[in-house]
């Protein structure tokens, strides 16, 4: 069961499709997210096929696909 904890993701980067992909913070893999710009996807939130819940944090930053860290926003 994935913790339902939302996680706040801050890096954005886009895949060669030009589609938007953040990483998971439950599992850590690269998933694709839904909208246009970093824009349109800040403040989201979205589901992993993980089950995990993340959103996207407004002050998210764009990075290059390679350059996603791992990330898990534990609160604190
Ligand atoms: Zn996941």
């Amino acid at each position: 069961m994935p913790e339902e904890y939302i996680y706040d993701v801050k890096q954005i980067a886009r895949d060669n499709d030009r589609s938007l992909i953040c990483r998971c913070p439950h599992c850590q893999n690269v998933i694709g997210i839904e909208g246009d710009d970093i824009e349109d996807v800040q403040g989201e939130q979205y589901q992993c096929r993980c089950g995990g819940w993340l959103q996207v944090d407004y002050d998210a930053v764009r990075v290059r696909p390679d350059n996603l860290a791992p990330n898990k926003g534990i609160p604190d």
